[in-house]
């Protein structure tokens, strides 16, 4: 019944476009060229390893895996999806930490930075001028392993260190040392960027600016980091590292923000570490997160009991120079201000095993629905007694460390994408969770009663990470930045290539 030229043409299709009706996927439609063949991986264990995540919440599986061993591999994978007619889009994956699926790409590909991590080469020191060139794909904790040799260190660092680069400079990278240094993406002097149209490009606040301050706290929208410039300082061998237990949340505020307003003008940097954050303890019957405690074992009873008097206690960790201005305001802290805390725990441990404090281990049937905000100063007091006390203390859930700490709002460049609340002070919370693998939606809900009493109560906070299901939600998240940020889109990746896991502009996913 079919004209002989119809089979012809049908013949020919099947010759010249040989997946054709084997798949879905956009990619299959597009030229890929041959030099990625080998790189291009779809068997089943390389799509399932990019399928999840830390959160294990998101699971969304791409069409293919890109193993890149160089910057040229990455640029001409973006190409090809530019110039094709339907773009597929493209993710990277750092290391994988993120907890929403912001680094999967549905049906696209998912660029794992490891392949280049692999080829052992992207950490280059200048000592004398104070930086390092690091590729986009290099974690921290390697960051930190090859200066240290040198005598040289970041300045800004994140609690955790086996995080990329390139992940935490796309959200900000935040810890104790960001009230006097800023976030990591404060202390980035210029990067190499391959855009949403497949460019390199280099930049800085001189040289392509609008790129530089769009791809920093810019969630992977704009281009692929590929190589950073990162601020360096000399490396202190030890520090005092010191933990202060207040039962009474206005004196824990009093001595964060005491130790922060003294040491974040003027003081001098060199030689010097200050890190502050602030931890909160739950009697809530769950399993409480200690472990960067180091409490003698004698006083646990003790602090159990404080704990179960209160309900909730607060501690304040510090790490400083031995002998340094920074431990002089310590002391002040532990002599107490208008209240003596509690319990106050001091040791002289190396920088590195501070820096490396923390270790994970994942298991297979955990989940992690986190949430981290940034919380103004006005707005504090409220989210105490509203969040910690009614919603966190009364649902009597939390699995995991809660950290509050503050920021200053001026250790940020407001040019950039990151997103924090408008006022002088804010504070970092860190709702950090580990649920089974099966029961993370009630501590889903929690984090959405959370946010529901922020809102209710006018209290102006700003996800860090966020994670968000509407467009209304992104414009309202970004707020006054959302029309910057979009233009920047509409420059760098104008067919909305980059980043789809973070469900941005590809919100129908
Ligand atoms: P991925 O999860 O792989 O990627 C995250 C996002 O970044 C994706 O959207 C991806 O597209 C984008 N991205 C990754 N690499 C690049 C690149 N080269 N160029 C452009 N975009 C890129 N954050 C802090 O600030 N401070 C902390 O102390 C901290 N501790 C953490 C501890 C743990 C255990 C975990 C799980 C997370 C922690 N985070 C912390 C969050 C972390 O910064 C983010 O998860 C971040 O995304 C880095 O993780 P990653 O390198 O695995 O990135």
């Amino acid at each position: 019944p079919f004209p002989r030229n119809f089979l012809v043409i049908l013949f020919m299709m099947a010759n010249l476009f040989p997946d054709l009706g084997k798949s879905e996927t956009l990619i299959n439609r597009c030229p890929i060229p041959h030099e990625l063949s080998d790189k291009l991986h779809v068997d089943a264990t390389s799509i399932e390893s990019v399928s999840t995540d830390y959160g294990n919440i998101v699971h969304n599986k791409p069409a293919a895996v890109l193993y890149p061993t160089s910057v040229q591999d990455i640029s001409s994978l973006v190409k090809a999806s530019f110039m094709c007619c339907v773009p597929f889009g493209i993710s990277v994956r750092g290391n994988g930490h993120s907890t929403h699926g912001q680094d999967m790409a549905y049906n696209g590909v998912v660029v794992d930075m490891k392949g280049l991590r692999d080829s052992g080469k992207g950490i280059s020191i200048d000592k004398e001028r104070r930086f390092a060139d690091v590729g986009g794909e290099q974690l921290w904790i390697d960051v930190l392993n090859a200066t240290v040799k040198e005598g040289v260190s970041a300045v800004s660092w994140t609690d955790y260190l086996k995080l990329s680069v390139g992940g935490t400079l796309s959200n900000a990278g935040i810890s104790g040392q960001a009230f006097r240094y800023g976030p990591q993406i404060s202390n980035v002097y210029e990067m190499d960027v391959v855009t949403g149209k497949g460019e390199l490009l280099t930049c800085s606040r001189y040289n392509n600016s609008e790129l530089f301050y769009a791809v920093l706290g810019g969630l992977g929208q704009f281009g692929i980091i590929t190589r950073a410039r990162i601020a360096l300082d000399t490396h202190i061998n030890r520090v005092r590292w010191t933990q202060i237990l207040y039962s009474n949340f206005s004196d824990f505020i009093e001595a964060e923000e005491y130790y922060i307003s003294q040491l974040s003008e003027n003081e001098q940097r060199i030689n010097e570490i200050s890190y502050l954050e602030g931890g909160i303890l739950f009697d809530n019957g769950t399993p409480n997160n200690w472990r960067n405690f180091f409490f003698p074992p004698a006083d646990i009873p003790k602090i159990t009991s404080l704990i179960k008097n209160y309900g909730i206690i607060y501690s304040v960790e510090v790490a400083t120079t031995i002998g340094s201005s920074a431990d002089k305001h310590l002391q002040r802290l532990m002599e107490g201000l208008n209240n003596v805390p509690e319990y106050s725990y001091a040791k002289n441990v190396s920088y590195v095993d501070f820096l490396t404090r923390v270790q994970i281990t994942v298991q297979k049937n955990e989940s992690h629905p986190w949430l981290n905000i940034f919380i103004p100063k006005s707005g504090i007091s409220d989210f105490n007694s509203g969040v910690f006390r009614d919603i966190v203390l009364k649902q009597n859930i939390t699995r995991g460390p809660v950290l509050f700490y503050p920021m200053l709002r001026d250790k940020w460049d407001d040019r950039m994408s990151a997103v924090i609340p408008d006022e002088d002070i804010f504070y970092a919370a860190g709702i950090l969770y580990t649920s089974g693998a099966n029961d993370w939606q009630v501590y889903e809900d929690q984090n959405k009663a959370i946010m529901e009493f922020c809102d209710k109560y006018g209290i102006e906070v700003k996800q860090y990470l966020p994670n968000y299901a509407t467009k209304n939600e992104w414009i309202t998240h970004f707020g006054s930045k959302w029309a910057t940020f979009k233009q920047r889109k509409a420059l760098f990746d104008p067919k909305n290539i980059m980043s789809p896991g973070q469900r941005i502009f590809n919100y129908y996913l």
